[in-house]
């Protein structure tokens, strides 16, 4: 039985890095409450008329925009396609992200740094700094609170694995930076939370073969890896003004008891 967000019908939900994973699966998640949802990645998926059809015949609208968020300028686009097509944003979900690979301290050049730095922070900060008018103008117009939700990581929190060090560094950055966004922007009806994933069954493990798996699935209190559908369900919580209208600044933590603050 799926969650219901009544109030997230017809909301405008511009979700980043959405194509699989853990934002497609949250996208799907808003489609099925009725919401406007907007995709994106650097290229359409596969089978992108069929992701459509299904989120439309769920109940959504939805539609594709193509950005490369490590760049600003692809930030900025996304926004105003976005905002083109449906007039606003009420929920904007700060989700591309990625390791971009594992290396060890010694081995860290500026290329990879600002590799890491780009797709992890800039894309974030810049997508949110685009966003921000029409958030503002969603709180004003709607009486109700828009909201931020950026997706950190269990990394964020522990340091990250091996050769994550930056990566972990980076949703670390995203944590506290939120804490800023809450003290200037709550008067502006703007909420700011984060969910950070633990271990999620993804490309994003598409690295590791069965027995680095088990190994880690045995340190997870739930003793598996956790499903991109066990996500989206903190989405829909913090995008309902209903549900969530008087939380902000705090970091909901879904990783099966992986790791506990
Ligand atoms: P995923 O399956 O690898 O999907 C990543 C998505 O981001 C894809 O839609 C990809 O599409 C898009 N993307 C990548 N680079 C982009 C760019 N430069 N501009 C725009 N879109 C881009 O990832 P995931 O595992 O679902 O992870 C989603 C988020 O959760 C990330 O922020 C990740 O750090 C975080 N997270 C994941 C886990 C986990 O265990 N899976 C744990 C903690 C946190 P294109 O390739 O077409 O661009």
């Amino acid at each position: 039985m799926s969650p219901n967000f009544p109030d997230l019908k017809d909301k405008r939900v511009l979700i980043t890095g959405s194509t699989m994973g853990i934002g497609l699966a949250t996208a799907q998640a808003f489609a099925h409450q009725g919401a406007r949802v907007g995709l994106n990645g650097r290229k359409a998926p596969e089978h992108l008329d069929d992701i459509l059809a299904g989120m439309q015949t769920d109940g959504g609208e939805s539609a594709f925009f193509a950005a490369d968020l490590a760049h600003s300028a692809g930030c900025q686009q996304l926004v105003d396609a976005f905002v083109a097509r449906f007039g606003g944003i009420d929920v904007l979900i700060n989700n591309a992200g990625g390791l971009v690979g594992r290396k060890p301290l010694e081995a860290i050049d500026d290329e990879f740094f600002d590799a890491v730095s780009d797709l992890n922070m800039r894309s974030v900060l810049m997508t949110t700094r685009f966003a921000l008018p029409h958030l503002r103008e969603s709180a004003k117009q709607s009486g109700q609170t828009a909201s931020v939700i950026s997706v950190g990581s269990i990394a964020g929190h522990t340091g990250g694995g091996p050769g994550a060090a930056l990566y972990g560094a980076s949703k670390a950055w995203l944590h506290n930076i939120h804490k800023n966004w809450v003290d200037f922007h709550t008067a502006e009806g703007i909420r700011f939370n984060i969910v950070s994933p633990g271990t999620v069954d993804t490309a994003f493990h598409a690295d590791k073969n069965e027995e680095v798996r088990q190994r880690i699935s045995a340190g997870i209190p739930m003793g598996r890896f956790g499903k991109t559908s066990e996500m989206a369900p903190a989405f829909l919580f913090f995008a309902s003004h209903a549900c969530s209208g008087y939380i902000t600044g705090q970091i909901l933590d879904v990783n099966g008891g992986q790791y506990m603050p």
